[in-house]
């Protein structure tokens, strides 16, 4: 049975970090893989010379293509929202998606859902990861398109907090470690372990992952300091694969039990 995984995000490069090998995995195995950004992400950080040579957004638009590309995806759309920037470097952007009107949005995810008969929606965890704004809003309209929609199956696309919190704790004080990794900022980030429903393997999806991650050219310059993105594809291949080789999901309204479920689409074929 083929079914229907529409993906949703904040901004392009999202994909790559937090659900490209899930997507991979499902495209690989035969089912339709549709990709939703809200922003084309235009107030990411970049070099200046990349800046200079063309709008950001317009850049990462086409970053994205690539990335949907290397994934499998057989759809790609930009909801059209400004990217709203950091909490704390707010861009002021007249659409930013962050004070979008939140049914608005919803209805407008959810006439592509509809389209799509989508039976898996994914979308962020309440806290939008570590917090930013585009991403706690994506949460919230991604929740209540999947609900004006009927979609069965609404997966929150997150990271085991424990061992994310071991390896800030160990890495945060090296030179290249960029200051927003501080452990204390991660605390209450993504979610708790108890939490999970899902670990899924996407170690035989690697190359493909590390091609999404590669095609957002953009997010891995900067003016000053290393980028996480810069940082996770130098790095060597077995600490890439025990750092990247699972991704993390909480199924709403599903138990989490253990061992943890690895088939993003386990509840609908148990009950078809
Ligand atoms: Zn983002």
């Amino acid at each position: 049975m083929a079914y229907t995984v529409v993906s949703f995000h904040a901004h392009p490069d999202d994909e790559a970090l937090l659900t490209a090998g899930t997507l991979a995995r499902a495209a690989a195995e035969g089912h339709r893989v549709v990709l939703v950004v809200a922003t084309a992400g235009g107030a990411g950080l970049a070099s200046s010379t990349m800046l200079a040579e063309q709008p950001l957004a317009q850049r990462r638009h086409t970053e994205l293509l690539r990335s949907a590309e290397a994934l499998g995806c057989a759809r790609v759309e930009c909801l059209g929202y400004q990217d709203s920037g950091m909490a704390d470097a707010r861009s002021g952007a007249l659409e930013a998606f962050a004070d979008a009107d939140r049914e608005h949005a919803a209805g407008r995810l959810a006439a592509l859902l509809k389209q799509e008969r989508a039976d898996v929606l994914t979308v962020y965890d309440p806290a939008g990861g570590y917090g930013h704004p585009d991403h706690v809003q994506a949460h919230h309209v991604g929740v209540r398109a999947a609900q004006l929609a009927g979609t069965r199956v609404v997966l929150e696309a997150t990271v085991d907090r424990r061992p994310l919190l071991r390896i800030l704790r160990a890495v945060w004080w090296l030179p290249h470690v960029p200051s927003g990794f501080r452990p204390a900022r991660f605390a209450t980030a993504f979610a708790e372990p108890e939490r999970l429903t899902h670990r899924v393997d996407v170690r035989g999806f690697l190359a493909h992952k590390r091609a999404a991650m590669a095609a957002h050219a953009s997010q891995a310059t900067a003016d000053t300091g290393a980028r996480t993105l810069a940082i996770l594809l130098s790095l060597p291949g077995p600490v890439f694969r025990a750092i990247l080789g699972h991704e993390w999901y909480v199924e709403r309204g599903r138990p989490p039990t253990r061992p943890l479920a690895d088939d993003i689409f386990s509840s609908i074929r148990d009950q078809p």
